[in-house]
């Protein structure tokens, strides 16, 4: 295979390492703990990944990092495998758990040991951290520290039969209790831990730091690249020490790149969880979420956040990218593809006095002003119609070109029509607008050269469909919520305009719609079905994105 050009430093490190031999394949692994759903952040590792391995003709493995057997479920290893085949990769047969090399893991520390680079600690709570120094002052050796080498094999072993209570001993690797990396000062290979893990029950009460199982599982499964973000760029020296000192070749090396950190938006799982269990969302695949399911069940597709991932690209330096690019690039695609249709979310009662009783139009509309392919549609129009509560002022300011007592309107592809009329209740709230047509203006043309500046939508009140329309904006308030102002608490920063339900009247088409369709409602942004909660007879949209253009800007577009 000719080697592909490099786009980004991965890639030239890839293309560097073919180039001069040094690797022949390219085998990378995507390697989530499965103690939450997936986010986007995720996805842009996912991406990355698989994108990576794919250009290069290589392959990836998907491997849970189940090495904290108290924090993790089946729930989250179920949705991370939906997530990562929704976003459109494959890990074919490959799919591993860092649970599945404990009996390696365990033996290559006992190896380690019997090298005199590791040893049993009695240290406890304080003491470790004292022992370990500050990163101006170097540490201290451990008492436990030149432990003879079959002293620590019993020990160890012992740990291993569950002889000892939690946090009584510790593993520890032999390295430099003076090294500048604090990473390097001996750090801890195994706990004891009693706890029942997901997939190995209570077969082991020790279990291996992430630092330690991470660079033998990736050893183990022959990856070439091990792609991971900047913060464990400080832990590459002990990734390496490890497989060095365990005298392993063809050594897998770590490459650190940015995390994605949107605006308006948390990407803590930890965090994430909080807004789940305290129930300020409706759960993880809630369309505020910043979650793969969330993003799901809003209405994105895999293919624009790949097209956003891709566009972001990736770098060395920690950033905050817009949010406002994930909402350009579904955008994008759904204008190109989605359905036009028409929805009124706040509606009010026009009657049409000079419409005949009984009469019924059958009005044509095109389904996508850019793809004439996609046809046309006819809508049943008649004496009464409802219109958006916005769409009409008693009393408007200059230059409101919707419906007004004096003014004229265009119904979207139906008649021009007056107000001649405003009916209230009791307490002065309209209950129905009075307007004439004018029948020579069929199709919503002009029939004598006179200027109509609105066009707005419609739905007939005798075929309008019910359903409750979810419009969402940023979960937060704030920027960077990872980062409150001193003495704030993060929840405070949750926006309590972030979901807004409506009881909207739909054209007839959209009381067919499947969970696949997605569509345009006119001058209102893109909609889909809810997929959770949308049941025929109790239909659930929800809004995707909004329109690019503010209201007056798209108004002179319809
Ligand atoms: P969190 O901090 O949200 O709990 P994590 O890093 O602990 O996330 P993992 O399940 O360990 O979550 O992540 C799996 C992979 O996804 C890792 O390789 C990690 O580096 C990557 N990843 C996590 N968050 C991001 C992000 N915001 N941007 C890019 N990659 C990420
Ligand atoms: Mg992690």
């Amino acid at each position: 295979m000719q080697i592909p050009e490099a786009s980004n430093f991965i890639q030239e490190i890839i293309v560097n390492d073919l180039t001069t031999g040094k690797r022949t394949e390219v085998h990378t692994r995507f390697p989530p703990e499965p103690n939450g759903y997936l986010h986007i952040g995720h996805a842009k590792s996912i991406c990355l990944n698989f994108g990576t391995a794919l250009k290069f003709g290589g392959k990836t493995n998907l491997r849970f990092d189940d090495t904290n057997p108290t924090k993790e479920d089946v729930e989250y290893v179920d949705s991370i495998r939906e997530d990562v085949h929704w976003l459109g990769f494959d890990w074919e047969d490959r799919e591993y758990y860092a649970s599945d090399y404990y009996e390696q893991t365990y033996e290559f520390a006992e190896k380690l040991i019997q090298l005199g680079k590791a040893y049993v600690c009695e240290l406890q709570g304080d003491d470790v951290s004292t022992y370990r120094g500050t990163l101006t002052e170097a540490g201290k050796p451990s008492p436990w520290r030149d432990r003879p080498i079959e002293e620590n094999l019993d020990l160890f072993r012992r740990m291993r039969a569950g002889e000892f209570e939690e946090g009584r001993y510790f593993l520890r690797a032999k390295i430099d209790m003076a090294h500048p990396n604090m990473n390097m000062r001996d750090p801890a290979m195994y706990r004891i831990k009693k706890a029942t893990h997901h997939r190995t029950g209570d077969k082991w009460c020790i279990y291996p730091m992430y630092d330690f199982a991470h660079p033998l599982g990736d050893w183990i499964e022959g990856i070439t690249h091990s792609i991971c973000t900047l913060e464990f760029e400080a832990h590459r020296p002990l990734y390496d020490w490890f497989l060095i000192a365990l005298g392993l070749d063809n050594r897998p090396q770590q490459i650190e790149f940015a995390r994605l950190n949107l605006t308006y938006t948390m990407m803590s799982k930890r965090r994430l969880l909080e807004l789940v269990q305290n129930k300020v969302v409706m759960g993880w695949s809630d369309p505020r979420m910043p979650t793969v399911s969330g993003l799901r069940r809003r209405g994105y597709s895999p293919s624009s956040i790949r097209e956003f991932a891709d566009r972001i690209g990736i770098s060395k330096a920690d950033s905050m990218v817009d949010i406002n690019l994930l909402y350009f690039c579904i955008r994008e695609e759904l204008n190109a593809s989605a359905q036009r249709a028409m929805a009124v979310l706040d509606p009010i009662k026009v009657v049409i006095d000079n419409w005949q009783d009984g009469r019924e139009d059958m009005i044509e509309v095109e389904n996508n002003p850019e793809n004439p392919a996609q046809g046309s549609r006819r809508i049943s129009f008649g004496k009464e119609i409802y219109i958006d509560a916005e769409d009409f002022m008693e009393n408007p300011p200059k230059k409101y070109f919707r419906l007004h007592p004096e003014g004229e309107v265009r119904l979207k592809g139906a008649y021009f029509i007056k107000c001649v009329n405003v009916l209230k209740d009791a307490a002065g709230k309209i209950t129905e607008v009075h307007c004439t047509y004018d029948p020579a203006s069929r199709g919503g043309e002009s029939p004598d050269g006179r200027k109509v500046k609105g066009t707005i939508q419609w739905v007939s009140v005798a075929h309008a469909v019910d359903a409750e329309v979810r419009l969402f904006d940023n979960l937060f308030t704030l920027e960077n919520p990872a980062a409150v102002p001193e003495g704030q608490n993060w929840m405070d920063f949750v926006n309590p305009n972030s979901l807004v339900k409506k009881q909207a009247k739909l054209e007839p088409m959209l009381g067919e719609a499947t969970l696949a369709d997605r569509y345009q409602f006119m001058r209102l942004g893109y909609f889909c079905l809810d997929s959770e909660d949308s049941k025929p007879g109790n239909l659930v949209f929800n809004r995707t994105v909004e329109l690019k253009d503010s209201w007056g800007k798209s108004q002179a577009k319809v």
